[in-house]
């Protein structure tokens, strides 16, 4: 079973990762398959261009097993939408894969495009966050009230929840891209946030801005 994890990796960063990993081995996944968007639709402006975002996710995932990436939304442009995605992803795979979001994200579910749909095409495995308190109940009234959901933690040896929503308390790990994106604007080090290699593509960028002045 592969595990799908949508975001805008406005850059990718060590939470993304490090939970990633947390929840192949929790899952016994045989992949975790990042796919970036091109337009978060409930986003406002990007700052890091969507190429290079691309290339620093595949710089973090690349000489790593289980993890993948899937530029779909990328490739095709425009506004990406997950139930859209997810229709792709059946029509290649014909299963059920889990999706990964962070409370975050779930918070506003309810607002995405066929909420309903997306939990008909997937099982969301929704992530803690730091500083993020949410009643997952509240939401999942809004958008299916018969959804199975469970709660699980992380380090449970190999569970096969056959939930619609699964609950994971995981590891809560405080980094976020827009404080990265913040302190790439103050000029502060950005080290040990996220994978050298993908440091290394944001400073080349950097690099060519700067010549362009
Ligand atoms: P931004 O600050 O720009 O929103 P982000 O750090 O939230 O960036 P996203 O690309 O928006 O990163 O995240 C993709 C998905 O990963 C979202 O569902 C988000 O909730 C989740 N996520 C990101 N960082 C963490 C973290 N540290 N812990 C748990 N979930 C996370
Ligand atoms: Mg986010």
């Amino acid at each position: 079973m592969r595990a799908l994890f949508g975001g805008s990796f406005n850059p990718v960063h060590n939470g993304h990762l490090i939970l990633a990993r947390d929840i192949l081995e929790d899952f016994s996944l045989s992949e975790v398959i990042f796919v970036p968007a091109m337009v978060q639709p409930l986003k406002g402006k990007l700052l890091i261009p969507p190429e290079v975002r691309l290339k620093a996710l595949k710089a973090a995932v690349s000489l790593q097993e289980g993890f993948r990436v899937w530029s779909y939304e990328v490739e095709k442009g425009g506004i990406s939408y997950t139930y859209d995605t997810l229709r792709e992803y059946h029509r290649i795979y014909r299963e059920r894969p889990y999706f990964i979001m962070g409370a975050d994200s779930f918070a506003t579910f309810h607002l995405w495009r066929n909420p309903k749909g997306i939990l008909r095409l997937s099982r969301l495995i929704v992530v803690s966050r730091p500083n993020f308190n949410l009643n997952f109940r509240k939401v999942l009234l809004r958008v299916d009230p018969g959804a199975k959901v469970l709660e699980v933690e992380r380090g449970g040896v190999d569970f096969k929840p056959s939930a619609d929503v699964i609950i994971y308390r995981g590891r809560l790990l405080e980094i976020s891209s827009t404080e990265i994106r913040k302190r790439l604007r103050e000029g502060k080090s950005v080290s040990y946030f996220l994978p050298e290699s993908s440091l290394e593509v944001i400073r080349r960028w950097q690099d060519a801005l700067q010549k362009d002045v």
